[in-house]
């Protein structure tokens, strides 16, 4: 028998010369991407793993077994109701985002593995969707026991299907990322972008985390996951380095762009999930110095090794840095209605740990939650006070990139407004508006939620908003964890004071 490095090379290298049609008709630029070129620029094409298909069946089977094992050890209900209450409402805001946001990089992948312009990068892609199958399976999988305890676990599989707004700016992101992509702009924005810079490092430091909260299975599950990512992210860099060879200014293009579309949504998930929704005495470091001890130095490498520079925009994400995902987190407290998890007011004790490690811009933040805790002295605990202390008028959404109007400070909000072919739009930032004037005809007709309120799409009234467009229910929909029951606010100290 031929041993493995005897065929293995031959097996990848499965390209042919076309007898009856051109290259340019099996692989238009519209779905192959930008730079179109000949196979003769792309046969080089090679990345480390070299799996082949035997060697990926028995690997996955391998890991496959070993999240099993220990969902059977320790991954059951009655595991899960015991982690404290924040975590697993951070466990449900992930659950719902993921596993199908996992399920649309199947289609991306398979992009590749059909238009990509090397056999051995369709392989891989190949094993990539294969990949973003299992990511998807997983955690519905695992997820499925809990509907029936607790039915905001529900939104495991329902999230992606309604009118929720976090959905919707879920979705545009990655319909864009993924479903309606080239396979050059996909493998770079994906690979490259989001799992190199961010998943990838962003899975290790969940891992460690769920690790400190006590939930084993959702760190099986995040660095089994994490173990293909490795893998399949590999087929970014030959496919980058081969554009920054022909078209260095569109490499550094796709690169602007897409490290801000996915730092926005990456903030929000692993900023609350870091600063909030971890038990204060859990937390191993705050999100800024996960970010700046994990993700920027490795991006601004890869970035270096590339001979790209950083976005133009990089003051700003680092000022963001400091600040954006706790506006969010603000204002999804605030409007918590509209969630499918649960919020909490951070204690005196997490809000003296967030001056510490936000000491730029606290001071603003806390004085938006000495109102809310304020408000809650006034009308008292209890589930039917829900709504007294609870957001009433509409806000406004990002037309990029459909989030919540949260960047800048409290006291300087960045928004800004632009009119283009007579419609008047408005972007929470500077780079969301720049990218949206890159691909005009990309963005211009998607309608964010108040445009959708204003044509009748959705309803006005808040209560029909969450149930008949949101697709929420007063059971599912998000309120105070605690019903604004908090030892510390029934004392005299406030959050403020007590510091
Ligand atoms: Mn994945
Ligand atoms: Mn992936």
């Amino acid at each position: 028998m031929l041993k493995r490095e005897q065929w293995l090379h031959l097996a990848r290298k499965l390209d042919w010369e076309y007898s009856y049609v051109r290259e340019e008709e099996v692989f238009p630029e519209v779905i192959s991407g930008h730079p179109w070129l000949p196979h003769a620029e792309w046969q080089e094409w090679e990345e480390a793993f070299k799996t082949s298909y035997r060697e990926y069946v028995d690997n996955q089977y391998e890991k496959d077994s070993a999240v099993y094992a220990v969902r059977d050890a320790v991954g059951r209900l009655k595991d899960v109701q015991k982690l404290a209450i924040p975590w697993i409402n951070g466990l449900k805001m992930h659950a719902a985002v993921l596993p199908l946001a996992e399920f649309t990089g199947v289609t991306g992948n398979l992009r590749g593995a059909r238009f990509g312009r090397d056999s051995a990068w369709r392989t891989m892609a190949t094993f990539g969707a294969l990949d973003e199958f299992r990511h998807t399976q997983i955690p519905l999988l695992l997820l499925h026991e809990l509907v029936r305890w607790d039915a905001q676990f529900d939104w495991t599989h329902k999230f992606h299907h309604t009118n929720n707004w976090v959905a919707i700016a879920v979705r545009h992101l990655f319909d864009e990322l993924t479903m309606g992509q080239n396979a050059i702009e996909f493998h770079i924005a994906t690979n490259v972008v989001l799992e190199t810079g961010f998943t990838n490092l962003q899975f290790v430091g969940l891992a460690a985390l769920a690790d400190k909260a006590g939930d084993h299975m959702f760190e099986k599950m995040v660095t089994s996951i994490q173990t293909d990512e490795a893998r399949h992210a590999q087929i970014g860099q030959p496919v980058l380095a081969t554009v920054m060879k022909h078209d260095p200014a569109y490499a550094q293009y796709l690169l602007d762009k897409w490290f801000w579309r996915n730092w926005l949504l990456i903030s929000i998930l692993t900023g609350f999930s870091m600063d909030y929704l971890t038990p204060l005495e859990q937390r191993p470091y705050s999100f800024k110095e996960f970010m700046e001890e994990w993700i920027i130095d490795q991006f601004v490498r890869t970035l270096d090794e590339f001979g790209l520079k950083k976005p133009w925009y990089w003051d700003t994400f680092l000022e963001e840095l400091e600040i954006y995902h706790h506006m969010v987190y603000a204002s999804a407290y605030t409007y918590r209605a509209t969630l499918w998890f649960d919020c909490a007011v951070p204690s005196p004790a997490e809000r003296k740990w967030l001056r510490q490690k936000y000491p730029k811009y606290w001071d603003s933040m806390a004085a938006v939650w000495e109102q809310i805790e304020e408000r809650w002295r006034k009308v008292g605990p209890g589930s039917e006070n829900e709504m007294a202390v609870h957001g009433t008028t509409m806000v406004t959404f990002c037309d990029l990139c459909q989030l919540v109007l949260c960047n800048g400070t409290p006291r300087k909000n960045a928004a800004n407004t632009l009119v283009s072919n007579g419609r008047k739009y408005i972007f929470c930032s500077e780079p969301c508006r720049w990218i949206f004037l890159q691909e005009p005809e990309r963005y211009a007709n998607h309608q964010e939620v108040v445009k959708r309120i204003l044509t009748g799409e959705a309803p006005a009234r808040l209560p029909d908003l969450l149930t008949k467009y949101f697709q929420l229910t007063p059971e599912t929909w998000g309120k105070d964890m605690y019903s604004g029951n908090y030892e510390w606010l029934s004392g005299k100290t406030t959050g403020t004071v007590s510091e």
